[in-house]
């Protein structure tokens, strides 16, 4: 997995977008008409008296036209509430875009669910005559569970800047029950016992008070002495479970962040059953239904970058100037680019001449699970999840133990965008959990992005139930810089290969193969820039090169360092640690390039997952395209040269799934991205991953008699 780039603005989609809109007005004014026609009835004759055939006599049509557009009474009344609900949620957005800071933030949340339009009669009662239904309809209680965790949402987000973590989400279902509270009561009272005003000023002082009494936001000490516990993600809600659980720290500082309670067998066969029956109600959507959730899915983490990129950087280590313009974005992306494919999915008809005709359907393949690396957890979660749940699969995700934290945060969004409960889960836990996954008879699918060796594993324990199977897994990547190249641009292209992520990327061009003429003046430029390099602190907007994963990693990485001076490599910049300050803390290493690297050097053969790159030395073209390929992995390969005939020639010849002329490390979600030899099976991204995704039934019809020689 790598960094991604967000494609240029285009007009031409722009203006399809608004001819679409305005294509699609006219049945827009026509179901809020009947919206309109629905709040009026509940309000005035209330929820048993309200049919559809009342409603449609009081908007003026036929019951025909309300069914044709909502189904049935069930279906208007669901779209009736998601109405008020999404009413609630634009009122809140505006709000917070205005507020400044997390007190204000909480008080844009209290304004808008106690605005006085929320107190007058026709909007109370209607509220009223919902949640009298809602235990009663698992319709209407998904939207009412979305409109409480949104507000929940909103107001933990802002109260993480106030009060620490642990108080967060307690202090966001007190002041939660405090407001709806506040609204029950003064809308059920005759004697009018709260006004929307005195309302506001209880809620108000409430927060204050709270704020007061709650340990302080980085007060000392606080989130290591008492680390919340988070628990696995199933069926829509975190679940209580064994009990069992594992720590996860903030590689850059060694602090607890959180303790993560592990999926054992019970949780998994809860995820699996919750994922077998989301799946069917996920799939008996339409693809544009689908589709629209998953849009607001993206639309949400983008709103949200600055808030997941933090997390996503304390949990990794990463810097956050990349995880702020990359991890979310790009999970975003692919969210986006799904969400588009969801409704174009299709079958084809097949001509069998005049009897007979075939036609093939394109079907989810049930519950699949996901299993993920630790270097880009968000951004792996997103890839596998939005083209498995565009396809109509249900998912099961478990996050690398080492990075448990956001994949949660994207369950938790699934939910109040609308994803059923059971779509999307979140089991966490070690390889023993993986394997439950792998060996599981209920999932039909594995998707992995881990190491070789775990994908051999993986692959040998689902064939037991003979899953699919696609890998995404490590590699030892070339990027060839021929004497015509760009110098500069190769110089930028082999930093990007090679200390992004400080280096824990999958494609990462580690062996760089510089042309004999242009080896001095390249290593010149690339020595220079990789002095001026700033490691430091993550969360550092400064910081370019952050912690490595853990400090365990860090030993691996400086063992090869010092491999790779014991089998004669030149040391010509970094190749240590560094434990400036605070950093002593953390698990820093230094951007490290060795010269004068052989091909069977250990630094040069095995994939080594840090900032330490190779370079290498070659004559001829035919001769570097030999030394390329000798590995088993071939996940990716760059080409540098200004002859583009050349470019293509030694592409087309590379042993390599992903690869890059005159740059490196980019991964659109449109381009296909995976490995060939043993860096992995099958393709993530494009629309090559929805084949992995699904599955085709071919149906023969016929339409004459049937023929038999008995
Ligand atoms: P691992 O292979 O160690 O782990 C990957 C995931 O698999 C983790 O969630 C791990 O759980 C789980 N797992 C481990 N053993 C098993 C098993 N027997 N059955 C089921 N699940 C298992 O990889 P890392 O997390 O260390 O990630 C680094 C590797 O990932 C590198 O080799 C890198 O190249 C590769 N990678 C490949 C990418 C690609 O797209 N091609 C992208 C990113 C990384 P736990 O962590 O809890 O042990």
């Amino acid at each position: 997995m790598a960094r991604a780039t967000a494609s240029p603005p285009l007009a031409a989609p722009a203006l399809c977008a608004e001819d679409d809109a305005r294509r699609r007005e006219p049945e827009d004014v026509r179901r809020r008409q009947l919206i309109e026609a629905t709040i009026d009835s509940l309000a005035e004759v209330g929820f048993n008296a309200s049919t559809l055939a009342q409603i449609a006599r009081r908007a003026g049509v036929s019951p025909g036209l309300v069914a044709h557009y909502f189904g049935d009474k069930d279906g208007l009344l669901e779209a009736t509430l998601r109405f008020l609900s999404a009413r609630i949620a634009r009122d809140t957005a505006s709000r917070l875009a205005q507020a400044h800071g997390p007190r204000a933030r909480i008080q844009a949340v209290i304004e808008a669910n106690l605005a006085p339009e929320e107190f007058d009669q026709r909007t109370s009662s209607v509220w009223l005559a919902f949640w009298g239904q809602v235990l009663h309809s698992a319709r209407l209680r998904r939207v009412q569970k979305v409109y409480q965790s949104r507000m929940l949402s909103n107001l933990s987000h802002a109260l993480r800047g106030l009060v620490a973590p642990q108080e967060a989400r307690r202090l966001a279902i007190s002041i939660a029950a405090v407001i709806d509270g506040l609204w029950l009561r003064s809308t059920l009272s005759a004697t009018g016992e709260t006004s929307a005003a005195g309302a506001l000023t209880v809620a108000s002082a409430f927060v204050d008070s709270q704020i007061a009494a709650a340990v302080p936001a980085g007060a000392k000490g606080s989130a290591m002495t008492v680390p919340s516990l988070h628990r696995n993600h199933i069926a829509g809600a975190y679940i209580e479970g064994s009990g069992r659980s594992f720590e996860t720290r903030n590689p850059a500082t060694g602090e607890v962040l959180a303790k993560i309670e592990i999926a054992g067998e019970a949780e998994v066969d809860a995820a699996v059953a919750a994922a077998r029956a989301g799946q069917k109600v996920w799939a008996a959507m339409t693809g544009a239904e689908r589709g629209r959730i998953l849009r607001r899915v993206a639309d949400t983490l983008r709103a949200r970058n600055d808030e997941l990129a933090r997390l996503e950087s304390l949990d990794t280590g990463k810097p956050i100037q990349e995880t702020s313009v990359v991890d979310v974005l790009s999970g975003a992306d692919c969210l986006d680019y799904y969400a588009g494919i969801a409704p174009t999915l299709s079958g084809e008809h097949i001509d069998l001449g005049p009897s007979a005709f075939g036609y093939t359907r394109r079907e989810p393949l049930g519950v699949v699970a996901g299993i993920g690396a630790w270097n880009y957890p968000l951004q792996i979660a997103c890839w596998k999840s939005a083209p498995a749940l565009a396809c109509g699969n249900a998912m099961i995700f478990k996050p690398a133990e080492l990075t448990p934290l956001t994949a949660l945060k994207l369950a938790e969004i699934m939910s109040e965008c609308g994803v059923p409960d059971g779509v999307f889960n979140v089991v966490q836990g070690f390889a023993e959990t993986g394997q439950m996954l792998t060996r599981h008879p209920g999932i039909a699918k594995i998707s992995l992005t881990g190491e070789v060796g775990t994908g051999k594993r993986v692959m040998a324990d689902a064939s037991a139930t003979l899953k699919h199977v696609t890998l995404e897994l490590g590699g030892k990547s070339p990027l060839i810089v021929f004497d015509d190249a760009d110098l500069d641009d190769a110089v930028s292209a082999a930093l990007l290969a090679n200390f992004y992520s400080a280096g824990e990327v999958c494609s990462n061009g580690t062996r760089v193969f510089v042309h004999s003429a242009v080896h001095k003046a390249f290593l010149e430029k690339l020595v220079a820039r990789v002095k001026k390099m700033v490691v430091g602190d993550p969360l550092d907007p400064a910081t370019q090169v952050g912690a490595l994963i853990s400090p365990e990693h860090m030993d691996k990485v400086l063992s090869y360092i010092a491999k790779g001076k014991a089998e004669g490599a030149k040391l010509l910049v970094g190749g240590h640690r560094v434990t400036d300050g605070a950093l002593a803390k953390g698990a820093f290493v230094a951007p490290t390039v060795f010269d004068g690297c052989a091909d069977g050097m250990s630094i040069v053969r095995e994939e080594i997952f840090g900032p330490v790159m190779a370079v290498l030395s070659f004559e001829d073209e035919d001769e570097v395209i030999a030394r390329a390929n000798d590995t088993p992995f071939g996940l990716a390969a760059g080409v540098f040269t200004r002859d583009l005939a050349r470019g293509h020639r030694v592409i087309a010849q590379l042993e390599a799934g992903t690869c890059w002329i005159n740059h490196y490390n980019i991964t659109p979600i449109e381009l296909p991205f995976g490995g060939a030899k043993q860096s992995g099976l099958g393709r993530e991204n494009g629309k090559a991953a929805i084949e992995h995704y699904t599955q085709l039934k071919s149906v023969y019809v016929n339409l004459g008699r049937v023929e038999a020689p008995y």
